[in-house]
C-alpha cells in the first residue's frame, strides 16, 4: 500500500484502508481498520490517522493468544529522507509527532500501521488482570486451577526466597 507524495492534492487526502496484520508470533492475520488524513506541506507530509484492530496476542504469563482490542489515534510527520532537519522544524516537546523519512516520493503505508499497531501494544500483555500463568513446573494453566507442585508449605522465613523465584519464574514466561 504504497502512497505517491507527489499524488497527494493540496487540500489533503483521506484514505480508508482495510489492512491484514499479522504480528510475529501470531498465526491468522487480522484486519486493521484505518483511516488516514493525509496533507503535504511544501515536502512534508502529514498523516494524522486512527486504527481500529482486534490483534491477537499472547499473555505472557499463560502464554495464550488472545485478542486485544486497539482503537489508537496517531499522527505522523515524515520528511524527504535526503534534507536534514533545520532547528526551527522542531515542534514543542510533548507534541511532538514521531519523525519519519520517506524517500523516492512513496511512502509505505502499510508499514506505517503496522508499525503504529506495533507501537500501542502493551510491553507485557495480561490475558485477565491477574492472570495465574501456568505452572513452571508441569505446566498446568493455572487460571483453570491449582496443580499439585506448588502445595508444599512454604516456611515464613523462606518465604521471601519463594518470592523471589516465582518472580524469576514470571520473568522467564515474558
Ligand atoms: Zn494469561
Ligand atoms: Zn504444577
Amino acid at each position: 500500500m504504497l502512497l505517491t507524495v507527489s499524488d497527494i492534492p493540496d487540500d489533503g487526502l483521506i484514505q480508508n484502508l482495510e489492512l491484514p496484520i499479522t504480528l510475529d508470533d501470531a498465526g491468522n492475520p487480522d484486519i486493521a481498520r484505518a483511516s488516514l488524513k493525509i496533507f503535504k506541506i511544501k515536502n512534508k507530509v502529514l498523516i494524522d490517522g486512527s486504527i481500529k484492530i482486534d490483534v491477537s496476542i499472547k499473555c505472557v504469563r499463560c502464554l495464550h493468544e488472545f485478542k486485544y482490542s486497539l482503537d489508537e489515534t496517531f499522527k505522523e510527520e515524515y520528511n524527504p529522507a535526503d534534507e536534514p532537519l533545520n532547528e526551527g522544524d522542531q515542534q514543542p516537546s510533548g507534541t511532538e509527532p514521531d519523525l519519519g523519512f520517506y524517500r523516492n516520493d512513496r511512502i509505505d503505508l502499510a508499514e506505517l500501521i503496522k508499525e503504529q499497531v506495533i507501537l500501542s501494544l502493551p510491553m507485557k500483555s495480561l490475558c485477565r488482570s491477574g492472570c495465574q500463568g501456568i505452572c513452571p513446573v508441569c505446566g498446568k494453566d493455572l487460571n483453570k486451577g491449582s496443580c499439585t507442585c506448588r502445595t508444599e508449605e512454604v516456611d515464613p522465613r523462606l518465604a521471601p526466597l519463594q518470592k523471589l523465584k516465582e518472580s524469576i519464574n514470571n520473568r522467564k514466561t515474558s
